[in-house]
């Protein structure tokens, strides 16, 4: 679903229960900050900040981000800058689009049906409201908003010196009036109900067998593609009677007449070392009751459990798979700009460690690579920076960390009477062809080794 769980390195998140007093903390912070923007027009809708038992509450994500900052100088100390709050809209709205559903809630009574954002459980993350939108955690808009709000009173603050938390929760504000609703979700959410895709009402045929998709390739995966497979099998499994669906996803049953079934299938379309290993992980597990080789029970939440289980899901590996495709895919903007994001995109993955030379090495490369999208009028600033990455990559044990190598940049093209092509050009992103020469090679390689 393009998110971030908690635990994920660089990024700090926070999650916020229903019930949780830091809303009520959070709803003051984000009111005294009162950012630009589309904020300015909430009116008098909001997150919900109290909890009330047997209400019906807003489905959607609600992130916010406060920023804190300190100034090394004046040395040894520096200065703190106070804290504030902003509460993700623009950012947030796009995730939103792209990724929830509606449903309508006892559409059957004709004058009480409200169109609303479906439940959590219908989604393949049931708890995506406790993950941080990839929009939301890359947004540059509320660091620059702080940056520009402070600079009055601490001149010397540069985005450098800033650190950001996110707070991540379910907007839980309580839903009685579609209109009402609609308004709410169109300010708060950037999206009302109808206009986002229909919840998938699965019709159910028993006679229908089980036919699953190709996952043979399913361990080299990244997490999202795993959650849109296991949504893919929990529909399936309804649609063909197998998994019997109730309001909540995690405790609807699997049929113990036809789970042998559905065990066939998942070993015929995924690789054997997985599943191998999901057999294992539902023996072991007590809430799976009968015999694998005849007929078992159980609930849609054990299958979930034991295939991420199977998947071995090492958040290292997915960290990585992500990085590597998305590596060289910089660019829409100016050379300065791109170069701070390689140094912060690599450090997003591999941490922030200094004596790591591979973490400076990987950020010259991917610097060296994405300089060569520069266009040829550019001829001066492309060969220059290509050179000096060159220059690091030579003698990474000495090599400048990204900011020096920034500032002499800076320097350089000053002195070279370039400066507004290095800060004010937009530079393309990358050529799609030069990785597909990449993948070329590796798959040349792969095939030339053998003994394997
Ligand atoms: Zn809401």
């Amino acid at each position: 679903m393009d998110t971030y769980p908690k635990g994920h390195p660089n990024i700090t998140i926070e999650k916020i229960g229903g019930r949780d007093k830091r809303r009520q903390e959070l709803e003051t912070a984000v009111k005294a900050t009162s950012q630009p923007g589309a904020f300015q027009s909430l009116d008098e809708h909001f997150f919900g900040t109290e909890y009330k038992a047997g209400t019906k509450k807003c489905n959607f994500p609600i992130s916010l981000v406060t920023y804190e900052a300190l100034i090394p100088d004046p040395k040894p100390d520096g200065q703190k800058v106070e804290k504030a709050t902003y509460l993700i809209l623009e950012p947030q709205f796009e995730w939103n689009k792209k990724w929830l559903t509606y449903t309508f809630e006892k559409p059957e009574k004709a004058n009480k049906g409200f169109r609303l954002a479906s439940e959590p459980d219908t989604y393949a993350n049931t708890q995506y409201f406790y993950c941080l939108s990839y929009q939301a955690a890359h947004t540059k808009i509320y660091s620059k908003m702080y940056v520009a709000n402070k600079s009055g009173t601490y001149a010397k603050l540069t985005d450098k010196d800033v650190w950001e938390t996110f707070h991540v929760m379910k907007c839980n504000e309580i839903i009685d009036d579609q209109t009402d609703y609609n308004d709410h979700c169109q300010v708060m959410h950037g999206i009302t109900p109808a206009e986002m895709t229909a919840e998938d009402n699965i019709m159910v045929n028993a006679a229908l067998p089980l036919k699953l998709s190709d996952a043979m390739n399913i361990l080299s995966l990244g997490t999202g593609d795993h959650d849109n497979i296991l949504q893919d099998w929990f529909n399936k499994l309804v649609a063909s009677g197998i998994v019997i669906k109730s309001t909540n996803k995690n405790s609807s049953d699997i049929q113990i007449n036809r789970s042998k079934e559905m065990l066939t299938e998942i070993i015929r379309v995924t690789e054997g070392p997985f599943n191998t290993r999901l057999q294992l992980e539902l023996q072991k597990r007590e809430t799976v009751r009968g015999d694998l080789k005849y007929g078992f029970s159980c609930k849609w939440s054990d299958i979930e459990a034991c295939f991420y289980a199977a998947l071995g899901k090492d958040q290292a590996v997915d960290r990585h798979n992500s990085f590597f495709k998305d590596q060289y895919s910089l660019g829409g903007n100016t050379m300065e700009f791109i170069i701070s994001e390689v140094a912060t995109t690599v450090e997003r993955c591999f941490g922030k460690s200094k004596t790591n030379l591979y973490r400076l090495g990987k950020m010259y490369e991917i610097v060296h690579v994405i300089a060569n999208n520069i266009p040829n009028e550019y001829r001066v600033m492309k060969d220059h920076i290509q050179q000096k990455a060159s220059d690091a990559l030579e003698d990474i044990e000495t090599a400048k960390t990204i900011p020096e190598f920034m500032e002499q940049l800076t320097l350089d093209f000053e002195a070279k009477n370039r400066s507004k092509d290095y800060k004010k050009v937009v530079i393309p992103a990358h050529k799609k062809n030069n990785m597909a020469a990449n993948n070329t090679d590796i798959k040349e390689k792969a095939i030339s080794v053998t003994g394997w």
